[in-house]
């Protein structure tokens, strides 16, 4: 069997990548097995890839192959009874909950889009609202079933293989391949949240409400309004929720009204793409009404809110994301620990306005350490910032955001690989720690010892790092 020969240009979900790749999609482990053994035929290095929704280089491999997993997306097992699943890797957590959340079952770690896929979410061991409560998403996983580079399988859990599941679990998919994962989900009593909005007119208020809601919520969240300067700089809300215990009847997974769904995406494109002209304006606009409204008595009352609103961004808001940024987005998400969060988040604010790069969103949320290997958390928090990407401003926001990140790295923090897109291999070594990097490159050594999981961001953090 050969690797497909025609080259498919791929991009990643925001735009800001691309690279042009042989694509290779297997059905099953078989396939996996076969995936490898042409590649290693033709001598070409080889990345796993999911639904694609990282922001960065992560799955991206430039002339070499990109394994598709989802056409492995079956769901091998499902104990309504305790909440445990057993999934192929490429099953989405959208599939995941339209099947538990009947039985009154929810994933205990979700990112903000259903999208993306189960092997992706152990591979980045992405974060949610209740990170500094819940951990990663490896922190609910019983078991791996993984593929080694060597084609030996072996099962990985917290108590089997433990120094390989911790180092696995976040490893970007240059171990192994995922080719089974068992979770554990939360049971949900009525899967409605409680949600309340509290507004701070600056950045210190936020860290204040942060310290008092956090022992009272299951998941939190600050908005803050970029463009706001001075004594308002970093006003905001925080938004903290905790699960519902009331009894109210289970909210339908997701909508099955697809027409109107479709209809809602189409307006949605077209007022983005109307409205991109104005872009700029129009979002200041949009971040002063939404930090005024927000601030109104009724608006800081609690309510409920189904967990599928209340986690996902809705599908119109993909549609009019990529309409209103036919570029692509920039992000910056600095994880800071908890005494130099304040100063550090101002400073990155500050440095970004006076350099003309507002971000048009930015979201701080809470963390805690965890004991993944290369575990990006910490006990603190993160500030991402969002900017539009055009060709006019891309090298200048380039070299302000590398100023943001040694600011960062300096004071002791560290980035996400799935959204951070210009670190270097120094500045990743500084942040995840010398002892952490050495102990995953020897772990490299052993188990792909020709080095053939590789992706564009493993040349740009890692290789470097091993010359
Ligand atoms: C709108 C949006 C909102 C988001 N919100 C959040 C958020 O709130 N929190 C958060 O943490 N992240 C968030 N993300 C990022 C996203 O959750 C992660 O990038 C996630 O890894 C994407 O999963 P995927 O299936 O698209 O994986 P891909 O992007 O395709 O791949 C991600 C990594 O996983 C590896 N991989 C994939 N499958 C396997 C496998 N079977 N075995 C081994 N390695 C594998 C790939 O090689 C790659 O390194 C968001 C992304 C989007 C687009």
């Amino acid at each position: 069997m050969t690797v497909q020969t025609e080259q498919v240009a791929l991009t990643n979900w925001s735009k800001s990548a691309s690279s042009t790749c042989f694509v290779y999609k297997v059905n099953d482990v078989a396939g996996i097995h076969a995936a490898l053994a042409a590649a290693r035929a033709q001598g070409l290095s080889v990345i796993p890839h999911g639904a694609g929704h990282s922001y960065t280089d992560a799955a991206l491999n430039t002339g070499g192959v990109v394994m598709d997993l989802t056409p492995m997306h079956r769901i091998l097992s499902w104990d309504a009874q305790h909440g445990v699943m057993c999934v192929e890797p490429g099953v989405t957590l959208q599939k995941m909950i339209q099947v538990a959340a009947q039985a009154g079952w929810w994933p205990v770690v979700s990112p903000s889009t259903p999208q993306v896929t189960v092997g992706g979410c152990v591979a980045m061991n992405v974060n949610g609202r209740n990170a500094w409560k819940c951990g990663p998403f490896g922190a609910a996983v019983l078991s791996l079933d993984v593929l080694l580079p060597s084609d030996e399988l072996r099962t990985l859990s917290p108590a089997q293989d433990s120094q390989l599941f911790h180092a696995f679990v976040g490893s970007l998919g240059l171990l192994g391949i995922t080719t089974s994962i068992t979770v554990q989900l939360q049971h949900m009593a009525s899967g409605h949240v409680s949600v309340r909005r509290r507004s701070a007119a600056a950045l210190d208020g936020i860290f204040a409400i942060f310290a008092e809601e956090e022992n009272n919520s299951d998941f939190m969240e600050a908005w803050l309004d970029g463009f706001a300067r001075g004594s308002q700089l970093g006003r905001g809300h925080v938004t903290s929720a905790a699960l519902s215990p009331s009894a109210e009847p289970r909210p339908s997974a997701f909508s099955t009204h697809n027409r109107i769904e479709r209809l809602e995406g189409s307006i949605v494109t077209l007022l983005a793409g109307l409205s991109r002209p104005a872009l700029f304006p129009g979002v200041h606009m949009a971040n002063r009404l939404n930090y005024w409204w927000g601030r109104r008595p009724r608006a800081q009352q609690s309510h409920l809110r189904g967990l599928v609103p209340y986690t996902f961004w809705p599908s119109a808001a993909f549609s009019g994301y990529h309409a209103m940024f036919p570029q692509g987005v920039e992000t910056f998400q600095a994880f800071v620990p908890l005494p130099a969060a304040p100063f550090i988040f101002k400073e990155v604010l500050r440095y970004s306005q006076k350099h003309d790069s507002i971000p048009l969103w930015c979201i701080i949320k809470r963390h805690r350490r965890d004991q993944f290997l290369l575990s990006y958390q910490l006990d603190g928090f993160s500030l991402e910032l969002n900017y539009a990407r055009t060709p006019q401003t891309a090298q200048h926001l380039q070299q302000v955001l590398q100023h943001m990140i040694a600011t960062v790295i300096e004071a002791g923090g560290k980035f996400y690989l799935a959204k951070d897109h210009y670190l270097t291999a120094p500045q990743y070594r500084q942040s995840i720690g010398e002892q952490s990097l050495e102990t995953f490159l020897q772990l490299k050594r052993q188990f792909d010892p020709e080095n053939r999981l590789q992706s564009d961001l493993y040349r740009r953090l890692f290789q470097p790092a091993l010359l």
